[in-house]
């Protein structure tokens, strides 16, 4: 259950701790796009979400997605404004749900994955920004492309360009930035360094395409969004602060 007024609270406490950390980077709060993680939760959820002045939800199933995201439109109308963002790694079967159902994808990591959704948004007339993931710190149980040791290894570094190109060149899949995840459980220092990498990694891909907008980062959840605000990300991806601990029912 949730109680929307809770939910106000928590989502103006969330802006406000979002503001300083922006404060103490000399960032504006503008800049920083707040992805609320409504998964495993009701479209009633969003619905009181949208009241307490949310715009962004994260999902990271697609079928769950496109279950919720008409359940809400019935609600709101299909011009509320929302954007609804896939957070999670993507199933090769499950690209065609995708395709139809999100507005931005967080977690491109692969090639075939980008060729399928492709195919899949020609068919449907879309067009989806995607973030890449990166797998900066190694963690054999983190998705993405593996960049943990890109700034000596060359091959990383061009794996990452080859995938951008494509993703550019096939004009449905706008690539939008980088996305990653923190290490679990890791002490702040080490979270910090991350995130710092990963800040890096998108100036020097900056660099590789200088007529490309300057891409956009997307880390920080719950427990070290304040963090990532410090270190340079542009969308932050927080659940639990909003909405409390989720049920374990995934
Ligand atoms: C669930 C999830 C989040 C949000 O996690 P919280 O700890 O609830 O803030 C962010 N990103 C991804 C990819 C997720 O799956």
């Amino acid at each position: 259950m949730f109680d929307p007024q809770r939910i106000r609270e928590r989502a103006d406490e969330v802006r406000g701790r979002i503001a300083a950390a922006a404060a103490r980077a000399g960032r504006s709060p503008d800049e920083i796009t707040l992805v609320a993680v409504s998964k495993t939760w009701p479209a009633e959820l969003v619905v009181a979400a949208y009241g307490a002045g949310l715009r962004h939800f994260g999902e990271n199933r697609p079928e769950e997605l496109a279950a919720k995201r008409p359940l809400v439109e019935a609600a709101l109308g299909p011009n509320s404004g929302i954007t609804w963002h896939l957070i999670g790694t993507l199933q090769s079967r499950k690209t065609e749900l995708a395709a139809a159902s999100a507005d931005v994808f967080h977690a491109l990591d692969r090639e075939k994955i980008a060729r399928r959704l492709a195919a899949d948004l020609r068919a449907a007339g879309r067009v989806l920004p995607v973030f890449v993931e990166v797998n900066l710190s190694g963690e054999a149980s983190k998705s993405g492309l593996m960049m943990t040791h890109w700034e000596e290894d060359a091959t990383q570094r061009a794996a990452l360009r080859t995938l951008m190109i494509a993703l550019q060149a096939s004009a449905v899949l706008p690539p939008v930035g980088l996305m990653t995840m923190a290490p679990w459980d890791a002490p702040p220092d080490d979270i910090r360094a991350v995130f710092r990498r990963g800040r890096l990694l998108a100036e020097w891909l900056a660099g590789e395409r200088p007529d490309a907008p300057r891409p956009a980062l997307s880390m920080g959840m719950t427990d070290d969004y304040e963090i990532a605000i410090e270190e340079g990300a542009t969308h932050v991806r927080v659940g639990r602060a909003l909405f409390g601990e989720r049920e374990a029912k995934l």
